[in-house]
């Protein structure tokens, strides 16, 4: 046996037991005649003594040439510690050693393996495995596991069944790039990695398994923003004979046992928001509602005058930041700089200071009396004290440079605070979204999305005001899953295929085998997938999934630690059929 107890055990109780351990060495502090080692392994740390009176001298030599990270395995007497430790769960004893066999050397650690470690982002991705040994990175993926068991058998006692679908298949589009597979017996052919299981979730469904999930990995060739990861994981649903009622009642059910189980939070019942309305309110479709600065639009009350600037706007916009009539001018340039800023990229900011006394004070006096900025006041809230932060031009641009002033805003104040959660879900989203560099409307959700009851119609005329009955769940600002109705109608499908500018033989080549399938016997049926990666770092309390990720790859979609992607020789990729230069 090599070891009778973890390194987390032992407590008074333990007192006069002979227990064998086995760990790592944390530290050590050699004083000649004793020895005190950490001893650390998953569940904590338990310190040795080598004490020279008490411990065979060939073990005492043996231990003094013991190094950090070194494997050992310890026998010996549980005794009561000299000067106890109450911040650690063993800190009442320690273990007297009489045997010790040293199962490993380790070289010394390029950082150390602490809490607050010295090494920098891209060492410890280089040797991730020393980072996991560290406490803040175990605990994180400890977390992670305990939201997914508690996600399976929340699904599990809600009657839905784990299926595994394949990761070679045929392209699905989510919007993004497909990774390939080469296929060695197939010459010249391809496997794509799933984007997600959208498809074959969809089959399961006419295959009678109504009600479906898989915690599975996904895989998209996007170009890298910070923190996104090329493959990821989803908590991925989907079920028969339901109404986005249904879909919405069981996932908010979901969410909130998670809410309760893993963080102790409790929560009634999750708001809804259109689309429209989170657009109009908050500039984003997955709005942080943590906090209020709720968009007030200005258009009617800041338009008559002979400000130019907003007179020729779409859209003029505001917000009001609590607190923010005392902000000094210093201050106020440097918010007006950030909004500036070619990330942001707004042309200008227009202020209001709001006074204690009811008075205002603008950037645009000149134009705008005191009458017309308390209609600006009322128009987004704003009370005596605060600052109103004024942006305008065209909707969408003025709309999402006002949502990144309001993040801003709220993390400079502190109202993002990682212990509150606000869930929301956001409906009604658009079927189709308009894409600037291909000049066509593509789907905004996936091509498999139901518009809206009745709203098919609309597609000849004005596609951009179909409605679709999709949905997202947002938490915290951070979308954390997203689902729709699906269509389980072949014509409709295969008209939906027509709009997106599939021709008729590409629909067919691609997506051939969804259609045949729903022509038998397809259930109305609809879904959605959860993010995990992120779900799990809000329930944790942190905006950056890497850590919670055993093995990320960095920003450049390499994993610095096996060092992939990485070339393959010419034999094998001649076996592939493959003939690239190389
Ligand atoms: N497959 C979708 C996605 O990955 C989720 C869904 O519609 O169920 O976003």
């Amino acid at each position: 046996m090599y070891r009778t107890h973890n390194n987390g055990a032992l407590r008074a109780e333990n007192i006069n037991e002979t227990v064998t351990l086995a760990g790592w060495v944390q530290k050590s502090r050699d004083k000649g005649f004793m020895i005190w080692v950490d001893l650390r392994d998953r569940y904590g740390i338990t310190q040795l003594i080598f004490d020279e009176e008490r411990t065979p001298k060939a073990v005492m030599d043996l231990a003094k040439t013991m190094g950090r990270e070194f494997v050992i395995q310890v026998t010996g007497k549980v005794i009561e510690r000299e000067s106890k430790n109450p911040k650690m769960p063993t800190g009442d004893v320690e273990l007297l050693v009489e045997k010790l066999e040293i199962l490993n050397e380790a070289k010394t650690p390029p950082f150390t393996i602490e809490d607050a470690t010295d090494g920098g982002e891209d060492l410890r991705m280089k040797y991730r495995y020393l980072d996991i040994r560290r406490n803040p990175v175990k605990e994180k993926l400890i977390f992670r596991h305990k939201v997914s068991i508690a996600v399976r058998n929340y699904l599990s006692e809600q009657g839905f069944i784990e299926v595994e679908t394949p990761y070679l298949i045929k392209s699905t589009p989510e919007g993004a790039r497909d990774f390939v597979v080469p296929s060695r017996m197939n010459e010249g052919q391809f496997y794509a990695l799933p984007q997600s299981p959208q498809t074959f979730k969809q089959l399961l469904m006419v295959g009678g398994m109504d009600k479906y999930f898989q915690i599975v990995k996904c895989f998209r060739d996007e170009d890298l923003r910070a923190d996104r990861q090329p493959e990821f994981t989803q908590i991925d649903c989907e079920m028969a004979f339901v109404e986005q009622e249904d879909i919405l009642n069981i996932f908010e059910g979901l969410t909130k046992h998670l809410l309760k189980e893993v963080v102790g939070f409790e929560i009634e019942s999750f708001p809804r928001m259109t689309y429209d309305e989170a657009m109009a309110k908050y500039g984003n479709d997955k709005p942080d509602i943590r906090f209020g600065m709720e968009f007030g639009e200005l258009n009617a009350v800041a338009q008559h005058k002979d400000f130019n600037v907003f007179n020729s706007a779409e859209l003029v916009v505001g917000i009001a930041v609590p607190g923010g009539a005392s902000y000094t001018r210093k201050e106020i340039d440097k918010l007006i700089d950030w909004v500036k800023r070619p990330q942001v990229g707004a042309l200008g900011m227009v202020y209001v200071k709001c006074n204690e006394d009811g008075s205002f004070k603008s950037s645009v006096d000149k134009f705008y009396d005191q009458e017309d900025l308390a209609k600006w006041a009322e128009a987004t809230g704003a009370q005596p004290g605060d600052l109103i932060c004024v942006l305008s031009g065209e909707t969408s641009k003025t709309r999402a440079q006002l949502s990144a002033l309001r993040m801003e805003l709220a993390t400079q104040l502190g109202l993002r605070k990682s212990d509150e959660f606000a869930p929301l879900w956001v409906v009604d989203f658009p079927l189709l979204e308009w894409d600037e560099e291909t000049e066509r409307y593509h789907a905004m959700h996936h091509p498999f999305t139901s518009p809206k009851p009745g709203q098919m119609e609309l597609l000849d005329t004005k596609p951009g005001e179909v409605k679709a009955n999709a949905y997202d769940l947002v938490l915290n600002g951070n979308e954390i899953g997203g689902g729709s109705i699906r269509i389980h109608d072949k014509e409709i499908q295969s008209k939906m295929f027509d709009y997106l500018g599939f021709t008729k033989e590409e629909a067919q080549a691609q997506f051939g085998f969804l259609m045949d399938a729903f022509q038998y016997g397809a259930p109305p049926h609809g879904g959605l997938a959860f993010g995990l990666d992120r779900l799990v770092a809000i329930l944790g309390g942190q905006e950056t999934i890497r850590d919670f990720i055993a093995f990320p790859k960095n920003n450049a979609g390499r994993d610095v630690m096996i060092d992939a992607p990485a070339k393959i020789d010419a034999a094998q990729l001649e076996e592939l059929n493959l003939k690239i230069t190389l």
